[in-house]
């Protein structure tokens, strides 16, 4: 394996920092701040063994998904991309290029989605591979999108399909043959692509009350936002965008697709809730799913059961 000083030095390489801003090689990177923004700061860590198993996921896509779920946390905000941080602690027995391909990952979402990598840290690690993101991003002042904005009347609103990744999870895990249904479904949980631009367009509308990103299942991630905005909510589970590939896999395997879309997690679409006048107009893809309310309650029309989502412990 290559030694620190050389991976650190391959990174830099590969990203030089934008117009304007130090990026890697000083003790700190630079950032100029722009009068009238925000800046919106999130970190997150994955852990081999309990986000994902090194023998599964190959390094390019590690590279894709870890920063994509960090990217996902500025467009839960409705944010635009300011830059990443990326820290390392490596096992020293890793295979021959696997850092290299870990970082084309990496890079390749971070040039899609316009994070440019600004610094980090690498260390070794005796045991398991620890990769820590922090992301940065930033928003007119005033107008990022919070959990607890929801007001009772709003309509509940998500992009794209739900389920596609926790389909694609079930088929890794039960190593079920990989037509062109299930790959697809595969890709979505290995390679998700981040909301961005649609967040961008989303946070525009005043009308636009709460959102977050989907990353542990709405059946989740719906009660942060009841939560903080101190309201009910209607979810109607005719209305759940699911994809006819995860529902064709769900009847192949025996499994209830409300479920994998509910609870499946990692679909890093967005939660929205927006007025019923302003959801007419929104100019980005999105399903209506259900209603803000006044009774404290989440309740699931067309379900005598609840829904959970994912949870770590
Ligand atoms: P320091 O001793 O100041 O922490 P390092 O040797 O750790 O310096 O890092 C040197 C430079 O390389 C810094 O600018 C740091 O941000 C950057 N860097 C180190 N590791 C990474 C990494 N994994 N990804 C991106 N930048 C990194
Ligand atoms: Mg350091």
């Amino acid at each position: 394996m290559k030694g620190e000083f050389e991976f650190i030095d391959g990174i830099r390489r590969m990203f030089p920092a934008p117009e304007g801003m130090e990026g890697i090689g000083d003790d700190c990177a630079v950032i100029p701040q722009h009068s009238g923004f925000e800046t919106l700061v999130s970190t997150d860590m994955l852990v081999e063994g309990s986000h994902f198993l090194l023998d599964d996921i190959t390094p390019w896509q590690l590279g894709w998904k870890s920063a994509a779920s960090n990217f996902s946390d500025i467009a839960a905000m409705g944010g635009e991309p300011v830059g990443s941080f990326l820290a390392v602690a490596l096992p020293q027995d890793l295979p021959e290029g696997w850092t290299d391909s870990f970082i084309d990952g990496y890079k390749a979402i971070s040039e899609q989605y316009g994070f440019p990598l600004l610094g980090g840290d690498t260390t070794a690690s005796q045991d398991r591979l620890c990769i820590c993101i922090t992301v940065l991003g930033r928003a007119p002042e005033g107008r990022s999108k919070k959990r607890g904005s929801a007001r009772p009347g709003d309509l509940i609103c998500v992009t794209g399909t739900l389920g596609d990744s926790g389909a694609g999870l079930q088929a890794i895990l039960k190593g079920v043959k990989r037509d062109e249904t299930v790959e697809k479904l595969i890709e979505r949980h290995y390679l998700p692509h981040p909301r961005i631009p649609e967040a961008i367009r989303l946070a525009s509308y005043e009308g636009v009350h709460a959102m977050m990103d989907i990353s542990d299942g709405v059946g989740s991630d719906i009660r942060h936002i009841l939560e903080e905005s101190g309201t009910g909510a209607v979810i109607d589970i005719q209305a759940l965008p699911i994809s006819e590939g995860a529902k064709a896999f769900c009847k192949g395997q025996g499994l209830d697709p409300v479920e994998i879309a509910l609870c499946g997690g990692e679909d890093y679409e967005l939660l929205f809730t927006v007025t019923q006048e302003v959801e007419e107009t929104l100019g980005v893809q999105h399903t209506v799913i259900g209603r803000i309310t006044d009774s404290g309650r989440l309740e699931w029309k067309g379900a005598d059961r609840d829904y959970m989502g994912f949870r770590h412990f």
